[in-house]
C-alpha cells in the first residue's frame, strides 16, 4: 500500500449503525484495525480516516458490502 492520500477522500463510520461485524476491517486492513469487540479503529487516529491513493476501490467495496450500511465515502472540505 502506498502512503499517498487521495485528495480529500475519507471514510465516515456511522457508529449508531455499526454493530462491529468487522467486514470493513478485513477489506481495509491498512486503514482500519479492530478493537476487542470487533469495532473498526481508524489506524491514522482520526475520526474519519483518510483513504490512501490506490485504495479507493477497496473503500468503495467496504461501503457497498457493510451489512449495516454504516459506511460512507466523503470528501473533506
Ligand atoms: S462492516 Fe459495517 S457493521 Fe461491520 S464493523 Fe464495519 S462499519 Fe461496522
Amino acid at each position: 500500500m502506498t502512503t499517498r492520500t487521495a485528495p480529500h477522500l475519507r471514510l465516515h463510520i456511522n457508529w449508531t449503525q455499526c454493530d462491529g461485524r468487522g467486514l470493513c476491517t478485513e477489506l481495509l486492513p491498512g486503514i482500519l484495525g479492530r478493537d476487542d469487540w470487533g469495532y473498526p479503529v481508524p489506524l491514522d487516529h482520526t475520526h474519519e480516516p483518510h483513504i490512501p491513493a490506490g485504495c479507493e476501490a477497496e473503500a468503495a467495496a467496504a461501503v457497498r458490502l457493510c451489512p449495516r450500511l454504516a459506511l460512507t465515502l466523503m470528501t473533506a472540505p
